[in-house]
């Protein structure tokens, strides 16, 4: 059984680093062609370095800088892709950001950022990657399937988070976002899935596992005793993402190693 996404595009959002940036690997190591958004100047570099990993190992992409709460530079990339592609067949709605705060002293700054990237971003995104399936129609060649969409939600999809009502809440909306575009283009043979990552080692949770004892209270939460790594999220992308998955649309999926069994439960609760 292999996983083949050879003939493919896949744009990846935020895929400068950490979750993106295993996701963009193992999409083109399944032999997709991959664009590795970022969101600005500062993360050129990084992109960059994704991007000469992948072409070192034989794999092909190109960099692509967009703000994808932006939505004139989100048609943008989708109209550079495809004509530069072709098309685009694969969509990893990835980028996200935090801004924590106490409820009561969010800025709405604060609010409309982690909004604007983590929703927003995602229906742009989602929005602009549909037309063009629906414009391409389905293409055996490629794959069964017109398109497939991949939103990376959180395990705070269920689980509420004090502190960073933002960001929950963003998360607790994709689900919504995508159990309804699987609906509505489910007979357009448009599959659309989310990943809900628990607890990966990357930038955005740095202050969560880069000291021993914050790691120690991290593993706490954690029936299967480890960090997740990107790696762990970039095998089930491109499952998910190839005609292995035909038959998987409008679920969430979890990547936690048990963190949603509520292991403080584990002593009888
Ligand atoms: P990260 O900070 O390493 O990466 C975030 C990426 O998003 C970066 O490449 C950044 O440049 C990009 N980005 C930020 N704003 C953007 C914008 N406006 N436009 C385009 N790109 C933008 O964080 P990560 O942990 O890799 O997070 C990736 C996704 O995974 C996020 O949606 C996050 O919510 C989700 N997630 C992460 C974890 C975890 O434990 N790390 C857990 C659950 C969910």
């Amino acid at each position: 059984m292999e996983i083949s996404l050879r003939n493919q595009l896949a744009v990846v959002t935020g895929a400068s680093s950490g979750i993106g940036s295993g996701i963009a690997k193992s999409l083109a190591n399944a032999g997709a062609t991959v664009i590795i958004n970022h969101s600005s100047e500062r993360s050129v570099e990084e992109a960059q370095a994704v991007l000469k990993e992948i072409t070192d190992a034989g794999g092909r992409g190109m960099t692509y800088q967009c703000d994808v709460s932006k939505e004139d530079q989100v048609i943008k990339m989708f109209q550079d892709t495809v004509s530069q592609f072709g098309t685009v067949d694969i969509l990893i709605n990835n980028a996200g950001i935090q801004k924590d705060a106490k409820f009561t002293e969010m800025t709405l700054d604060q609010w409309n950022a982690v909004i604007g990237v983590n929703l927003t971003g995602q229906f742009l995104c989602a929005r602009e990657a549909i037309k063009e399936f629906l414009r391409r129609g389905i293409d055996p060649s490629r794959s069964i399937a017109c398109g497939k969409i991949i939103h990376i939600s959180s395990v705070h999809e269920i689980i509420p988070w004090a502190g960073h009502a933002n960001y929950a809440s963003s998360k607790g909306a994709i689900r919504m976002l995508m159990q309804t575009l699987a609906q509505e283009y489910g007979a357009d043979k448009i599959r659309v899935n989310s990943i809900c990552p628990g607890a990966i080692q990357t930038p955005i949770n740095k202050d969560a596992w880069s000291t021993p004892e914050a790691l120690n209270s991290l593993l706490n939460l954690i029936p299967y005793n480890r960090i997740g790594l990107p790696q762990d999220i970039g095998n089930l992308a491109a499952f998910l993402a190839s005609d292995l998955a035909d038959y998987i649309t409008g679920t969430s999926i979890f990547v936690d190693g048990g963190m949603t069994t509520f292991e403080s439960f584990s002593t009888g609760g």
